[in-house]
């Protein structure tokens, strides 16, 4: 078996527990701090520990090197592996820091993500006074103003192997669920913006069809007086900015807890 420790790629003899009443071979894994790459018959281990800040190709080569100062291509190569765990890992800990740690119930739309600590939101950091309620108040003190912008320049690729593609948080974070998003665009009437000017360059190229980019841009909400961003309401521009702002909107005004005052 290959351990990927921070002192450098290992390869080991290791036997799991095979009797009558054992655990599964990754579940031992987990119970002695090694996260496996794959599930059913783990044949590559990482340590917890393997944190670092950078990026996973130079620290894979980096570990290679450790391990084999001389021959670093004869370590072998785990970096696909060690990017599958990192998602997963990622994924773990997200799921943990929004107390999801030791619930059977899985989170529901951009629960995984934070919105504005400094905007008022009652139940979360304002306490409603008893005679208070969100209905009949003309809740002034807690009005949110907020703002939508998107890059239209951040062009996103067709993934090569689509059908390979695992989404891990979908909908449940900051951007919104493809489905949904899928439904609305299927639905959404793409106006072309005619513009006086003769060649008004945002205009165009808001217009502009690239039919071999996955996405042409991004854009979302963001409280007004902060610039923090609102879960659930990024989306990836498929087409043109008009369209785009009506996707926007349609997924803002879904969105629960934009829809109280
Ligand atoms: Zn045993
Ligand atoms: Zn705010």
């Amino acid at each position: 078996m290959v351990i990927v420790d921070k002192s450098g790629v290992h390869r080991l003899e290791v036997r799991c527990c095979e009797c009558p009443n054992a655990m599964s071979p990754d579940i031992q894994m987990f119970r002695h701090r090694f996260f496996p790459a794959s599930f059913n018959r783990p044949k590559t281990v990482f340590t917890l520990d393997l944190e670092c800040g950078t990026s996973a190709m130079n620290y894979y080569s980096k570990l290679r090197r450790m391990t084999s100062s001389m021959f670093p291509h004869l370590v072998p190569d785990r970096y696909r592996e060690l990017m599958r765990v990192a998602r997963q890992w990622r994924q773990l800990k997200t799921m943990k820091w929004h107390g999801f740690g030791h619930r059977s119930d899985n989170p529901s739309t951009g629960e995984l993500a934070l919105f504005c600590p400094a905007c008022p939101q009652p139940g979360i950091n304002v306490l409603l006074s008893e005679d208070e309620s969100l209905d009949d108040d003309p809740s002034w003190k807690y009005t949110r103003s907020f703002v939508m912008d998107g890059n239209f320049k951040a062009e996103h690729l067709h993934p090569i192997k689509p059908f390979d593609e695992v989404w891990l948080s979908d909908g449940l974070g900051f951007m919104v669920g493809k489905d949904r998003y899928k439904m609305h665009l299927a639905e959404a009437a793409d106006t072309v913006e005619k513009s006086s000017c003769n060649n008004h360059r945002a205009v165009n190229q808001a217009n502009a069809a690239r039919h071999k980019l996955e996405s042409t841009g991004i854009g979302g909400v963001a409280c007004a007086r902060h610039g923090c961003f609102v879960p659930h309401s990024m989306v990836d521009f498929q087409k043109g900015e008009r369209q785009a702002t009506s996707t926007i909107k349609h997924s803002r005004v879904n969105h629960g807890s934009l829809a109280d005052k």
